[in-house]
C-alpha cells in the first residue's frame, strides 16, 4: 500500500479521501490555503502544510508549491480529488516527474479526454455510442459547415473542444443563423479556453443526463458500476442525483456498461473515471468523459457497496482490481442532494459564520461534509458545503428517507439550498421519476 498521500483538495472530498486513507492505514497531508486553516480534515490529518493564500490561484492551483509540499512531507502519492488540478494534464505530467503518483490516469489519457474532439474520435473508434456530429473539427470553409449541418438536421450544437463547466456550446436552429454561430463560438472559446477549436453535434431537445461509473487498474482489467441519473440540473450544475437510473434495465445497463468497460482497456485507463451521456428515447450518446473522481460518487457506492475511493488509492498503489464485472452487483436505490451555501431563491453564495449544526442520522442515511458549529464558510471557494445521500431498498424507500433527513438537517447562520431540495423531494414528478435535463429550470420559472 502507499506509505503517504498528500491530499490537494478541500471541503467534504478532502475529508472523504482522508477517511478511506485512514481505513487502509495511510499516513495522510493536508494542504490548504491561509483561509482553510479550520478545515476539518486539516485539523485531523497527520501533517498539515499552507501552501498559500485564500484565492485558489496561489493555493490549490499552485502547482510548484504542491509539489513542493509533497517533497518536504515526504509523500509517494497526490490525491487531486475533483475540480481544481484533478483534471489538469500539465499537473499530472508534473507530479509524475518529480517522482510521485498521481492518483488518476497518466497525463495522456487527461489530454486525449481533455479534447472533446480527440475523446469523441476515441470512443467512436472504441464503439461508444456518440450523438451524430461533425466527426472533427469545423473549418473556415462555410460551404462545408453548412453541409455538414444540413448532414446531422437542424437543431445543431456548436461546441468547444476545450470546453468545460457548460460554457462553451451555442444551439443553432436554421441555416441563416450557422455561421455567425461558428465565428462566435470560435472567438468565446479562444479567449475562455485558449483553444478555438469547435466542432458541431444533433442538438437533443429533451434528454436526461445519465452517467456510467468505471474503474480500471492499467494493466489490462476494468468493469463499470453501473450509471446514475444526473438530470436534475440548474445551468448545467448538478442539484440531486441518483443511482440506478429510473428506467434503464439491467440488460440496457450492462450493454452500455460493457462498451465503456472496453473502450477503458483500448485506451489505456487507469483509476476511477465517468462516462456521461445524454439519454433519449432509450438511446445512449456519450457527450464526454470525466477522468477523476466526481461529487456524486457515493450514489454508486451506496448500491455497489464498492468504495471508489479506496479502489483509486488501491489502483494507485499498483494493484489490480480487488473485483471483476461479475462480482458488482446492484442492490436498492440511493439519492444524493448536494447542499450548497447559498440563497434558495436567488442562488446567490451565503457564506459565513454557521452558528448552529445538527446532522441527520439513521438507516441508509450517510452525510458527507466537513461543517462543524463554528466553522466560517469561506468566500472563496465553490458554495458546496455537503451532500446528503439516502439509500433504500426500493426508490420510494431512499426519497422518503431524504425527506426525513432534510428535515432533520440544520444549518443556521447562513442560507443554504435545504429549502430547495425539499421542494424537489416533495415534486410529484420527480417521484414518478426520468424527469428531463432542463425540468428543474422550468419548475424554477428560469426557462
Ligand atoms: P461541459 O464539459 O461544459 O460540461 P458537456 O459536453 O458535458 O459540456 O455538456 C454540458 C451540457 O450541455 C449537457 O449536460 C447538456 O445539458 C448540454 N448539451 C451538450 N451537448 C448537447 C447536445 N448535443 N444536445 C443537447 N444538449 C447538449
Amino acid at each position: 500500500m502507499l506509505d503517504k498521500v498528500l491530499i490537494a483538495n478541500r471541503g467534504e472530498i478532502a475529508l472523504r479521501i482522508l477517511r478511506a486513507c485512514k481505513e487502509l492505514g495511510i499516513k495522510t497531508v493536508a494542504v490548504h490555503s491561509t483561509a482553510d486553516r479550520n478545515l476539518k480534515h486539516v485539523l485531523l490529518a497527520d501533517e498539515s502544510i499552507c501552501i498559500g493564500g485564500a484565492s485558489a490561484t496561489e493555493s490549490y492551483l499552485n502547482i510548484p508549491r504542491i509539489i513542493a509540499a509533497a517533497e518536504v512531507t515526504n509523500s509517494v502519492a497526490i490525491h487531486p480529488g475533483y475540480g481544481f488540478l484533478s483534471e489538469n494534464a500539465a499537473f499530472a505530467d508534473a507530479v509524475e516527474k518529480s517522482g510521485f503518483i498521481f492518483i488518476g490516469p497518466k497525463a495522456e489519457t487527461i489530454n486525449l479526454m481533455g479534447d472533446k474532439v480527440s475523446a469523441i474520435n476515441a470512443m467512436k473508434k472504441a464503439g461508444v455510442p456518440c450523438v451524430p456530429g461533425s466527426d472533427g473539427p469545423l473549418t473556415d470553409d462555410a460551404e462545408r459547415n453548412k453541409s455538414i449541418a444540413k448532414r446531422i438536421g437542424y437543431p445543431i450544437i456548436v461546441k468547444a473542444a476545450g470546453g468545460g463547466g457548460g460554457r462553451g456550446m451555442r444551439v443553432v436552429r436554421s441555416e441563416e443563423e450557422l455561421i455567425t454561430a461558428i465565428e462566435t463560438t470560435q472567438a468565446e472559446a479562444g479567449a475562455a479556453f485558449g483553444n478555438a477549436t469547435v466542432y458541431m453535434e444533433k442538438f437533443l431537445e429533451n434528454p436526461r443526463h445519465v452517467e456510467i461509473q468505471v474503474l480500471a487498474d492499467g494493466q489490462g482489467n476494468a468493469i463499470h458500476l453501473g450509471e446514475r441519473d444526473c438530470s436534475m440540473q440548474r445551468r448545467h450544475q448538478k442539484v440531486v442525483e441518483e443511482a440506478p437510473a429510473p428506467g434503464v434495465s439491467e440488460q440496457m445497463r450492462n450493454k452500455i456498461g460493457d462498451r465503456c468497460r472496453k473502450a477503458c482497456i483500448e485506451i489505456g485507463y487507469r483509476g476511477a473515471g465517468t462516462f456521461e451521456f445524454l439519454y433519449e428515447n432509450g438511446e445512449f450518446y456519450f457527450i464526454e468523459m470525466n477522468t477523476r473522481i466526481q461529487v456524486e460518487h457515493p450514489v454508486s457506492e451506496m448500491i455497489t457497496g464498492v468504495d471508489l475511493i479506496k479502489e483509486q488509492l488501491r489502483i494507485a498503489a499498483g494493484q489490480p482490481l480487488s473485483i471483476d464485472q461479475s462480482q458488482v452487483q446492484i442492490r436498492g436505490h440511493a439519492i444524493e442532494c448536494r447542499i450548497n451555501a447559498e440563497d434558495p431563491d436567488t442562488f446567490i453564495p451565503s457564506p459565513g459564520l454557521i452558528d448552529m449544526f445538527h446532522s441527520p442520522g439513521g438507516l441508509g442515511v450517510r452525510w458527507e461534509s466537513h461543517i462543524y458549529a463554528g466553522y466560517a464558510v469561506p468566500p472563496y471557494y465553490d458554495s458546496m458545503i455537503g451532500k446528503l445521500i439516502t439509500y433504500g431498498d426500493s426508490r420510494d424507500e431512499a426519497i422518503a428517507r431524504m425527506r426525513h433527513a432534510l428535515d432533520e438537517l440544520v444549518i443556521d447562520g447562513i442560507k443554504t439550498n435545504i429549502p430547495l431540495q425539499r421542494r424537489i423531494m416533495a415534486d410529484e414528478n420527480f417521484s414518478a421519476g426520468g424527469t428531463n435535463i432542463h425540468y428543474l429550470e422550468k419548475k424554477l420559472g428560469m426557462s
